[in-house]
């Protein structure tokens, strides 16, 4: 069997000693706060268990990844209708850019940039009358556990610097893609983007997409495997903003990055596998989080490619 534990120690170690030139997101104030020298990664295997290293037991702000949760809500409840509205293909972009958007016509490339994840909360105020609870309770199901909630402060550190998101919402919304008030749809986008989670609970929830859209403890088929192989596909191209092809090069798997330092990524009926440390590259995606998954897949030789 391969050794997972002892390359979760060689990754912990080779970690320990590579210089960081990655810098922890401080346009979101309070996750500046956060000490850049956390570490944490949590592999979750269809056949053989747990491993992990570091602190991950430690909840982070999830901020993008909870883009595919509220994605795989909106792929359950609209089915292709969805794709009227928005498209599925990788931006080349920063992940808050409005330039795309303008010459686009409000059509936002893909779920996983701000402004496709914004598109996609506005589904989730129209389709849900507690759209909040919903999303939550979602991820508590798939993650078997009720205490995960946002943390607060970040929610109003974000809201007060979101001026960027409320321009992308505005956009969308002069070219008729918004139907909802915008205050209700950024409302939402920051809530997600707020929520925090450990790697423990981010590999569980992960396994999900790692199985065929079925919860591993129960077989419980939550979404279908055709939305669970699209939701995938959507994760492989377009999940690390303009560094996709990058991660897909270096590391191989299907994942998603957020500001808050994690990825969450898969190895369809493998494993799912989350890692944590804050400072990014100046795409905005983990650099030691990168390192520790490529990292991975090489010495496990474990990647979909
Ligand atoms: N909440 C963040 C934002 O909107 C999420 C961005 C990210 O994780 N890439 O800027």
């Amino acid at each position: 069997m391969t050794p997972y534990q002892s390359i979760l120690t060689t990754i912990a170690k080779e970690i320990a000693t590579t210089p960081i030139t990655g810098k922890v997101a401080s346009y979101i104030p309070e996750l500046a706060k956060i000490p850049s020298s956390k570490f944490g990664m949590h592999l979750y295997c269809t056949n053989a268990g747990h491993y992990n290293i570091g602190h991950q037991n430690e909840r982070f702000s999830i901020q993008s990844i909870s883009k595919v949760f509220s994605f795989t809500l909106a792929m359950s409840l609209l089915g292709d209708e969805l794709f009227t509205r928005i498209d599925i293909e990788p931006s080349g972009n920063p992940f808050n850019s409005l330039v795309q958007l303008e010459y686009e016509n409000g059509i936002p490339r893909n779920p996983f940039i701000n402004a496709g994840a914004l598109l996609i909360a506005d589904v989730l105020v129209s389709e849900f009358s507690n759209p909040k609870k919903e999303l939550l309770d979602f991820i508590r199901k798939i993650t078997s556990n009720d205490t995960i909630a946002i943390n607060q402060q970040v929610f109003e550190s974000e809201m007060a610097f979101n001026h960027r998101n409320a321009a992308l919402l505005n956009l969308m919304k002069a070219f008729g893609n918004i139907r909802n008030d915008i205050d209700t749809v950024l409302d939402l986008y920051t809530f997600q983007c707020a929520i925090e989670m450990c790697c423990k609970e981010l590999a569980t929830a992960f396994m999900l997409y790692a199985n065929g859209g079925k919860l591993l403890h129960n077989n419980e088929q939550i979404i279908t495997e055709t939305t669970t192989k699209r939701i995938n596909a959507v994760m492989q191209t377009c999940g690390f903003y303009d560094e996709a092809g990058e991660f897909s090069f270096r590391v191989g798997l299907p994942g998603k990055s957020g500001v808050g330092g994690g990825i969450a990524a898969i190895h369809p009926g493998h494993y799912a596998v989350s890692v944590w440390s804050p400072p990014l590259n100046p795409k905005g995606n983990s650099e030691l989080g990168m390192y520790a998954l490529e990292r991975l897949t090489s010495l496990t030789g474990l990647s979909v490619f």
